[in-house]
């Protein structure tokens, strides 16, 4: 599995249409200070998933949205298309090629598609988890963040080395299955008080 492209329309710097293709192995990106490389990686960030504006280097998440520039108006939708090539099948699905796409336009409505099919959110989570990509995966470290690991607490570098190693999914389908299971033990005794009224 790799990042085989990027495509990026209304978000932050690049108000065109603009596709990056990567191989295999390593790609770099090189260019002049504030010439957009880190909204590169805010742009995949974003399309797999980030929820929280900081994370992206926004105030608000509407701020992905290109502001505008000279003759050039700001953008009315942002949109990032990340592919990733799933040859050797390690994304659990038989296409060879997945496509995730997030847009959002200025009145906040957004949506999610996988391959052209829209989806929610947790189907983008679900379809990464099994990958160590995606958010909290650690497979983006922003700058600053290799020292921030570096010289924190040892249980927090744990959750970090937890969550790379994918045991964060099973660390969520824990909490999810322990939700489920409170809300039907409330559910029992709200029945058996019905019962019990009606003896
Ligand atoms: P450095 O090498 O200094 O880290 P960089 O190449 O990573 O720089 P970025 O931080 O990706 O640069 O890009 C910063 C530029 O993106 C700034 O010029 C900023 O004005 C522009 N920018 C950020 N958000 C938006 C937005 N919503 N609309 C238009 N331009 C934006």
């Amino acid at each position: 599995m790799h990042l085989r492209s990027v495509t990026l329309k209304g978000f932050k710097s690049f108000p065109f249409r603009t596709k990056l293709e990567f191989g295999p192995g390593i790609s770099v990106i090189v260019g002049p200070n504030g010439s957009g490389k880190s909204n590169i990686t805010d742009a995949v960030l974003w399309a797999l998933g980030e929820q929280s504006p900081l994370a992206v280097r926004g105030q608000t998440m509407r701020d992905v949205l290109f502001a505008g520039g000279p003759g050039v108006p700001s953008a009315p939708v942002a949109e990032v298309e990340v592919v990733l090539d799933n040859s050797d099948g390690r994304l659990g699905s038989d296409f060879s090629e997945i496509a995730i796409l997030r847009r959002l336009d200025r009145s906040g409505e957004g949506e999610y598609r996988i391959n052209g099919a829209r989806c929610r959110l947790v189907d983008v989570l679900e379809v990464l988890s099994d990958t160590g990509l995606g958010k909290e995966m650690h497979s983006v470290v922003s700058q600053g963040k290799v020292e921030q690991i570096v010289l924190s607490r040892p249980r927090d570098r744990r959750r970090v080395i937890e969550e790379a190693a994918g045991l964060g999914k099973h660390r969520k389908r824990r909490h999810r299955a322990q939700l489920k299971l409170e809300r039907t033990r409330a559910n029992l005794e709200r029945l058996l008080d019905v019962e019990r009224e009606a003896r």
